[in-house]
């Protein structure tokens, strides 16, 4: 398999680095940084088709072949020259021996004022350029008679209707869907150029975490991050490593973060991004000169942070679930996207009546876990952010932006479906 010749430069060790003197970081300034700081890290390699499904295109791909190749019929009939059918009333023709079915042509001309048989799916012979349906036909095996007119070419494809030779078919930093992959194939292609699968780890940060389903002493909780985050990053297309539980050891997380950086390409961590006293991984990044603690205006999120170690982007998620959820999706979603050539994109969102009320600080975003029923946005009783039983109720997000300030029953919102986020 050839690998491509692209070799993405390393990111800047102080990429995230924010300006002097920002404390709070409002979404889109944060948001924008990111898509002005990133870039694809990832080579590209040609795939067989049967293997790129899911995949980032790396570059734009044109048709090798016109779709349809040659004019065929679209139907079971009967074929001819279009004049012919041009009569009003009963045409009657006689059938020239043979016929075209789909994968066994016709080699010979059909001769003006006969009529050939022809299966769906048959390239025209020359002297075809219309086909009657057979149920609006009537035949003995040696005419055909049918009732006129019949407009031209009715019941063909010409050939390159769908798609020209050299029409451009898929664009760079496109998700192969499985639509993609038919339309490559129908128009000539085999294997297609795409990026490498960005491979991304997941850690978790905390003293108190044990393994999901095993014994809690005193003072544990189980793992909830780590089982979400890995299960996002399949979905959204990406090798997940799972690099287990680090304890709240600065040490000991900077030897996980140096075994990571040979491994993967970006890491998503969760907890400890604060700046208080058992948050490493926002301590270990500023130590290694390439972090920002990103205080963002958000709800539920806030502390954020971004650093590069050793050349792989950190992203030091918040320890709360459904902060680190949030985060995953409002920031690392499109994040990655760019490290794996895929572009950076917005989730498109909708705007719907509010099924609920309302108060909410000004200057702050909000995303409220939210579902839709009855076309109305309604929201989880609780916006406790260790309630991870409100994230699996929710299927979706109202997104309230800074200056809102009182919602009543009926406003408009904009109401985000995790689909949108490619969940
Ligand atoms: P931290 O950001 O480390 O201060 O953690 C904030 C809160 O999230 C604390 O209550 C943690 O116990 C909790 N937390 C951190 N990591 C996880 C995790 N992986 N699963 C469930 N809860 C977590
Ligand atoms: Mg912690």
């Amino acid at each position: 398999m050839a690998r491509g010749e692209l070799a993405p430069p390393p990111l800047r060790n102080d990429c995230f680095a924010l300006p002097p003197g920002v404390s709070w970081t409002p979404v889109d300034a944060a948001l924008e940084r990111l898509q002005e700081r990133l870039a694809p890290v990832v080579s590209f390699e040609e795939l067989p088709l049967f293997r790129a499904a899911g995949r980032v295109l790396a570059r734009d791909v044109m048709a090798l072949r016109p779709n349809p190749p040659e004019a065929n019929s679209a139907v079971d009939g009967y074929g001819f020259a279009a004049d012919l059918g041009g009569a009003s009333g009963e045409v009657t023709l006689p059938l020239l021996a043979g016929r075209a079915a789909a994968g066994a042509p016709f080699r010979h001309v059909v001769p003006e004022g006969y009529a050939l048989r022809v299966l769906t799916g048959a390239a025209l012979p020359e002297g075809v350029d219309t086909v009657v349906l057979d149920e609006d036909t009537a035949s003995d095996g040696a005419t055909v008679a049918f009732r006129g007119p019949v407009k031209p070419r009715s019941n063909t494809r010409r050939a390159g209707e769908d798609v020209a030779r050299g029409a451009s078919i898929l664009t760079a930093g496109r998700r192969l869907t499985p639509a993609d992959l038919a339309l490559a194939a129908a128009t000539g292609h085999g294997t297609l150029p795409v990026f490498r699968q960005l491979r991304v780890g997941v850690l978790s940060t905390g003293d108190e975490l044990t393994e999901p389903g095993a014994a809690v002493a005193p003072g544990q909780i189980a793992d909830a991050n780590r089982p979400m985050l890995l299960s996002i990053l399949h979905r959204w297309g990406y090798e997940a490593v799972d690099l287990g539980r680090a304890p709240d050891d600065r040490n000991a997380l900077a030897a996980l973060f140096d075994r990571a950086a040979d491994r993967v390409d970006a890491l998503l961590t969760s907890g400890g991004a604060s700046a208080g006293d058992e948050d490493h991984v926002s301590a270990l990044l500023t130590q290694a000169g390439s972090q920002a603690t990103w205080r963002i205006a958000l709800k539920p999120g806030r502390p954020l942070a971004l650093g590069v170690w050793s050349g792989m982007p950190v992203f030091g998620l918040p320890g709360n679930p459904v902060a680190a959820f949030t985060c995953a999706l409002v920031f690392a979603r499109p994040a990655l996207a760019l490290l794996g050539g895929a572009g950076w994109t917005a989730p498109d969102g909708m705007t719907v009546p509010a099924g609920f009320e309302k108060r909410k600080k000004a200057g702050r975003r909000e995303f409220l876990r939210a579902r839709l029923r009855e076309g109305r946005a309604e929201v989880f009783h609780s916006e406790g952010s260790g309630r991870v039983s409100g994230l699996s109720w929710a299927e979706g997000f109202v997104e309230l932006d800074e200056e809102a300030r009182e919602i009543q029953p009926g406003d408009p919102v904009r109401y985000i479906p995790f689909s949108a986020f490619d969940l």
